[in-house]
């Protein structure tokens, strides 16, 4: 049999390296019981809290996984990050933040409230700016609003995903602040369709179940500014990427958000059912599940799994060992 050439053998001891860490981190966090399920609907506070997966996608494709990796959970807030993509590339940069900003709010994820000098939803990271982004989907694409949304969350994933109807109808039956929300910016016209019908496309977004790996390979589509690295289908465009990143950077860890950048120091997005998308730019993308959440609402386990890889594999966007741009150092910057 012929060595393997240099290169090949580099990337494969790299993998191997990933793998270990997952491993030896999924072992070293199992034990960790901390956190409450979120019970705002029955169906949540039904999840066997004991799951924990851990899944990482390269940009080239390769996905390194340890324990419940492909545990089926609903998506919740995670999706937002993506809907956002989804606006962006679809109306634009300027038409979506017509609808919504990107300003950090200091309200909770739920709040009832808009920004008083815009008198739109702070972020799209918050419920408010959620249901304006669905909004906006829901005017631009009519009927197919929700289903060019799964479309384009499954072609980020590189598969098929579907909605957890049980969720989706708790969701729904329950969800009176959200429907207040709504009428907030229907009464500030935000949007102009109908609320119940963007908050059915809220509602099942919300409810699409993914894996820990479906995180992972979203986020390395991300990662690899905007084309999925299993299927090479261009998902997003590229300034959409970058300002989606900026947000999940600023906004994307409800009240933890301030803390998780000084900690793990990479853009992410939390979700209550327990999910834990990050992003390493250009390089990787991160999935964690585990339901168990802490104060801010965010994954124990999967926040504590994000600051061990972060420091194991010096992912913190402001490493000292990251060299920072390409271009200056091209043209003879220091780097
Ligand atoms: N469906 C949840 C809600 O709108 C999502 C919450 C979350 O994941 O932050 O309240």
């Amino acid at each position: 049999m012929s060595a393997s050439p240099p290169a090949l053998k580099a990337q494969s001891s790299a993998h191997g390296q990933i793998q270990s860490g997952l491993t030896d981190l999924y072992h070293r966090l199992l034990p960790n019981r901390e956190g409450e399920l979120a019970d705002y609907i029955p169906e949540l506070a039904k999840v066997p809290a004991d799951q924990f997966g851990i899944a990482v996608a390269t940009a080239d494709g390769e996905v390194i996984t340890a324990g419940d990796a492909d545990a089926p959970f609903t998506i919740q807030s995670v999706s937002k990050a993506l809907t956002l993509a989804m606006l962006l590339d679809l109306v634009g940069r300027e038409a979506t933040y017509q609808a919504v900003g990107v300003q950090p709010s200091g309200d909770p994820f739920n709040a009832i409230t808009l920004d008083p000098r815009s008198n739109r939803p702070f972020n799209p990271m918050v419920n408010a700016g959620a249901i304006a982004v669905a909004g906006r989907l829901r005017e631009t694409l009519g009927r197919t609003a929700f289903g060019q949304s799964l479309a384009k969350l499954s072609e980020a994933a590189g598969r098929e995903l579907r909605v957890d109807e049980n969720v989706f109808e708790s969701e729904r039956e329950t969800g009176h602040r959200n429907r207040a929300i709504g009428h907030l910016l229907r009464a500030a016209e935000v949007f102009t369709v109908p609320v119940d019908e963007v908050l059915d496309v809220y509602f099942r977004q919300c409810s699409i179940l993914v894996s820990a790996t479906d995180l992972a390979v979203m986020g390395a589509t991300l990662a690899n500014i905007g084309r999925n690295p299993k299927t090479q289908r261009e998902v997003f465009g590229l300034e959409t990427v970058r300002e989606t990143l900026s947000v999940m950077f600023t906004c994307g860890m409800y009240d933890g958000a301030g803390d998780w950048a000084c900690r793990v120091g990479l853009p992410a997005k939390s979700g209550v059912g327990g999910g834990i998308m990050a992003v390493v730019n250009r390089q990787l993308g991160i999935g964690v599940f585990s339901p168990r959440l802490d104060a801010e609402g965010n994954s124990v386990r999967g926040k504590l799994c994000c600051v061990g890889l972060a420091d194991e594999l010096g992912l913190h966007a402001f490493e000292f060992t990251n060299p920072g741009s390409s271009f200056l150092r091209a043209i003879g910057g220091r780097g």
